[in-house]
């Protein structure tokens, strides 16, 4: 097994060593999507960083139990505990049940992630499905004394968190500055202090989603699904948590705050966050008509699109770029990287069909090393792309008559390939329906000649037979001179 990855932990802000709490195991948790809307490109670069991750830790032997939520209840309009449910709203405007939006988004969002060849998680575990779980977690919350209930309702008592531990520690925000930043909402005068989060809620008469509790017909805060289910599956400390940098704050911070709280430790050996995607430098949001899905790019059905963009294309496009820097979405950007990827598995086909030297003419000696040293560095995926681009100038070289590459320089080059393009950055090569058609060509022709034989031996019911099947699916024998042809309907 290799050891030497590091990753940039945001608690304590530096680069680490990974050392797995109990090796060969690995626990990764990711908070996955509030399922009201498509899944758009804000969903697609969390799913793939984290899906670099997994491949990455899979490849070097550890035994990763990957879980990624499903938040179907909690998430309001407002971080501060303010608004409708997301879902509740959603199911208002369409006239759905609450739980026909979630599955209806939910589903897709799984076909975009398989589209996109993110490998299913190991366990994607939903809030809905762990009512009882966060009942028994705030009950430890309130008994060693950080919650307090009040109608109903129970909050987190961040200034007494704050005393004993350090409230913020994750984002750096400081707890002064939060409490002079957030106004008092209205109808939220039951907060002892307006930076105060909630574990349960007392539904309203309207809100669809209750369930009975020790306080009242309610619903759990949002955060407190996450700190549940990853502790239940996990265990109470696990290796590393993942997510979008807009969940940092609040949602993470309150996740440290409630598990610390309840379990006297803090959970989480290493916080990694992906960065944000922006759209010509602007923020994605449906107010500024630049919300586009998923399906939108792989269709190109959106007026701020020149042409549809094929899953691949996206994914090669996001891991372009380092997964803590941020990626601003144009047609350039994406046109860019369809042509480089194009010329990554033009290359590969190409190293395919190379003929071997007597010995080779470039040295390619440590290239598998230095593509191991760019994961290593915190999952650098732009520095290993460009190892592989140089990789692809040798093929092209040699192609051109210009180099020598011996055939243990080939067999090197095509394992490197077959490790880092497909197994680790999960890249296909879409041009793959190739494969298909090669394959439908040479059925027909086994089709062929068993039918020729049959008329060999004038057995005119048999190949009437294979002509008349053949014809119902829309396949037509054409008799030539020199043999036989096929065409589609
Ligand atoms: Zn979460």
């Amino acid at each position: 097994m290799q050891s030497n990855l590091s990753i940039f932990n945001s608690l304590s802000r530096q680069k680490e060593h990974f050392e797995p709490v109990n090796p060969p195991f690995v626990g990764l948790y990711v908070c996955g999507p509030t399922v009201y809307s498509d899944a758009h490109l804000g969903h697609a670069r969390p799913a793939i960083t984290f899906d670099l991750l997994f491949r990455y830790l899979l490849h070097l032997g550890y035994k990763v139990r990957y879980v990624r939520n499903i938040t179907d209840v909690g998430h309001l309009e407002n971080d501060a505990d303010d608004g409708e449910d997301k879902i509740e709203k959603e199911a208002r405007l369409e006239h759905l049940e609450p739980m026909e939006v979630v599955q209806k988004y939910m589903n897709t969002y799984h076909k975009n992630m398989v589209q996109l060849n993110t490998l299913p998680p190991s366990i994607e575990p939903r809030a809905t499905g762990h009512i009882i779980e966060q009942q028994e977690f705030i009950k430890k919350i309130l008994k060693e004394g950080f919650a307090y209930e009040v109608n109903g309702s129970v909050y987190f008592d961040v200034l007494k968190y704050n005393n004993k531990y350090n409230y913020g520690k994750l984002s750096g925000r400081v707890i002064d500055e939060l409490q002079a930043n957030t106004r008092e909402l209205e109808g939220q005068d039951e907060k002892r202090n307006p930076i105060d989060f909630a574990l349960w809620k007392k539904a309203t008469p309207e809100h669809l989603m209750r369930w009975p509790s020790l306080w009242s017909k309610g619903y759990p805060g949002w955060h407190v699904e996450c700190s549940v289910m990853s502790t239940k599956y996990l265990g109470e400390i696990f290796d590393i948590h993942g997510g979008g940098m807009d969940l940092q704050f609040p949602h993470h911070e309150c996740e440290i705050a409630q598990s610390t709280a309840a379990l006297g430790k803090e959970s989480v050996k290493y916080w990694m966050h992906n960065n944000m995607i922006t759209i010509n430098g602007q923020k994605m949001a449906r107010s500024l008509g630049n919300f586009i899905t998923l399906d939108q790019l792989f269709s190109g059905d959106h007026p701020m699109l020149e042409q549809p963009y094929s899953p691949m294309t996206i994914r090669f496009f996001i891991l372009q770029a380092h997964y803590r820097s941020t990626v601003d979405f144009s047609n350039e950007a994406l046109m860019a990287a369809e042509k480089g990827l194009q010329k990554l598995m033009k290359a590969i086909d190409t190293l395919n069909e190379l003929k071997p030297a007597d010995s080779s003419t470039v040295d390619i000696g440590n290239f598998k090393e230095k593509c191991y040293e760019a994961l290593n560095d915190d999952l650098n995926s732009p520095v290993l792309i460009a190892h592989l681009f140089e990789g692809v100038k040798y093929i092209n070289s040699v192609h051109d008559g210009n180099e020598k590459l011996s055939s243990s320089d080939i067999d090197y080059l095509k394992e490197i390939f077959e490790i880092f393009v497909f197994e680790i950055l999960g890249l296909k090569d879409e041009t793959a329906s190739k494969g298909d058609e090669k394959l439908t060509g040479e059925l027909m022709r086994i089709i062929i000649d068993l039918r020729q034989a049959a008329r060999n031996n004038k057995d005119w019911r048999t190949s009437d037979k294979i002509r008349e099947e053949l014809n119902k699916s829309g396949i037509i024998l054409k008799d030539l001179k020199d043999g036989v042809n096929w065409e589609l309907e």
